[in-house]
């Protein structure tokens, strides 16, 4: 495309489509650019309405809008996120933490884990968000009124979908909205040249963006193909359903993802209540049986707000001609790390990168596909169990995938490095070794023997890391003991802006 586009039509406004809108609106306006965004949104088609745990980069967007946290936790009715739970997966009864976005890798390198391995310690053990996380704390104590950071690192939050989009739109600004119905794709030879609405009006744009969700409007008449997961991932339903906080109940900050006889079941707490459901395999069980494995296993009955059929997978191309395709529009893959809304806003940044560049469609092409392959593939190694307590578990064990079972074999030989993954292109976060050393820690899969070899050939690195490690688990362990219980400090930010 030669040029940033002068109109940029969004069609969708969920998660994606408002993301989209700020996002784009804001690097135009950086580059002093004349280009007009209009966002159609419908407001009698729902947004998917599920609870959602997003990753750092979230927070890091937040910063960059100059959206006050504090608001934003108390107009959602957010939680603090430090990671994930994994609860039964490697074995019944067994359970591991993924604390996101571990920044001791950069500055302490690799040996500090690798002490931790050889040492039978956990990897997240060095790292400020397990302490918080297991205390159950607020990222901040409160000092004469004041929030007092307890470190430098980007947290994530949990919230529910539909208010976290509302406020997104609210902070939007200089966008165009019209409350429509897209009804026909008018198409020329550089791709869309108008939509058609429902009321009859023709909107015309130079650059589109489908984020129609699982509806998929604009992208499916360009003749877009879909390159399915099923072979790779083992679930293929969802069956969300709410739980409400009881009065006073302590608010994990982490996302809960318990694996079950058929699948695996996701926790996540806002403010009021627990967005939660069953992932699960339908060729392993119906519906009414999968609500009643659940039932067992809570104690009590729930009450199942939908029951979501996952085609895992994305688009062979999302963006052809003028139209890019982002959020459940572009790919969708269960949502056990939280890839979605991170995925989106990483494919944002990389296409107001290459919106107006001669490479730009095949290169964001090309850097999707393999963004979305590798969030597969990261989440097809959580299956890597002893668990065979149920035909899919034992199904599972027998049909992991080459490149599950070459990696899982390559660091049966020597330790997971960050060279062992590619990077995404501008140093764009991607799933690499901060994210694979906690899951692979957890499940098992990494020798304790090998860790001990490594830390003998070098023995002041190997003190270095010992004395760092001593440092860090007490000082985050003192850092998480200040800071405030996490639902009060929530509450008290409610009453803040309420006042
Ligand atoms: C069960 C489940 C759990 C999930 N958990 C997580 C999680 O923990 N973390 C995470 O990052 N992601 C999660 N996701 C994914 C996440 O929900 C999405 O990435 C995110 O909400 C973005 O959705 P969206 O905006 O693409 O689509 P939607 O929310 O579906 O929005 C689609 C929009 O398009 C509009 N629309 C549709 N058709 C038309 C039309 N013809 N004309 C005009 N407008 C139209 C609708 O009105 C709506 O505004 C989960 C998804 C599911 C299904």
């Amino acid at each position: 495309m030669a040029g940033w586009p002068g109109h940029i039509v969004i069609v969708g406004g969920g998660t994606a489509g408002w993301l989209a809108a700020m996002m784009l609106s804001d690097v135009a306006a950086r580059k002093k650019l004349p280009t007009r965004v209009t966002v159609i949104e419908s407001s009698k088609i729902g947004t998917i309405g599920v609870g959602e745990g997003t990753t750092a980069v979230f927070r890091q967007m937040l910063r960059h809008f100059r959206i006050d946290e504090e608001e934003f936790l108390a107009a959602t009715g957010a939680t603090i996120k430090y990671g994930i739970r994994h609860r039964d997966w490697r074995r019944l009864g067994h359970s591991y933490d993924g604390p996101i976005d571990d920044p001791h890798l950069v500055a302490h390198g690799a040996p500090l884990h690798t002490y931790a391995i050889a040492a039978g310690r956990s990897v997240g053990e060095a790292h400020l968000f397990q302490h918080l996380l297991n205390a159950r704390r607020a990222p901040f104590a409160v000092k004469d009124g004041r929030n007092v950071p307890a470190g430098p690192f980007h947290h994530a939050y949990h919230f529910d979908q539909a208010l976290a989009g509302r406020f997104l739109r609210s902070k939007a600004k200089g966008i165009e909205i019209i409350d429509d119905q897209v009804a026909g794709v008018e198409t020329g030879e550089g791709g869309i040249t108008a939509l058609v609405m429902e009321s009859g009006q023709r909107v015309e744009g130079d650059f589109f963006l489908d984020c129609t969700g699982f509806r998929r409007a604009l992208i499916r008449e360009l003749g877009a193909e879909w390159v399915s997961y099923r072979e790779v991932l083992p679930v293929n339903r969802a069956m969300p359903f709410w739980v409400d906080l009881k009065e006073g109940e302590e608010i994990d900050p982490c996302t809960l993802a318990w694996a079950q006889k058929n699948g695996w079941m996701w926790w996540i707490p806002t403010q009021g209540r627990y967005g939660a459901g069953y992932v699960y395999s339908d060729a392993h069980t119906t519906p009414d049986e999968a609500k009643a494995e659940i039932e067992a296993a809570l104690g009590y009955e729930i009450h199942p707000r939908n029951d979501i059929r996952i085609d895992a997978g994305r688009q062979k191309e999302v963006w052809i001609g003028n139209c890019v395709a982002v959020g459940l529009s572009s790919s969708f893959l269960e949502p056990l790390e939280a890839t979605s809304i991170h995925g989106t806003v990483v494919q944002i940044m990389m296409l107001s990168e290459w919106i107006d560049q001669p490479v730009g469609r095949d290169l964001y092409n090309a850097t999707v596909a393999r963004q979305v392959d590798d969030f597969r593939d990261f989440i097809r190694l959580h299956y890597v169990s002893t668990r065979r307590d149920s035909p899919f578990w034992r199904d599972v064990a027998e049909s992991h995938p080459q490149v599950v079972r070459d990696r899982v074999a390559l660091w049966q030989t020597k330790l997971p490095v960050a060279t062992d993954f590619d990077p995404l292109p501008m140093g764009l976060a991607h799933t690499g070794i901060e994210l694979y050393r906690p899951v692979l820690d957890g499940l098992g899969l990494l020798s304790r023997d090998l860790a001990k070899a490594e830390m003998a050939k070098d023995k002041p690195a190997r003190d270095k890391a010992r004395a760092t490690h001593q440092v860090l688990v007490t000082e985050y362990a003192r850092a998480a003991a200040q800071c405030a219980p996490h639902r009060e400090w929530l509450s008290s930010l409610k009453q803040e802006i309420a006042a």
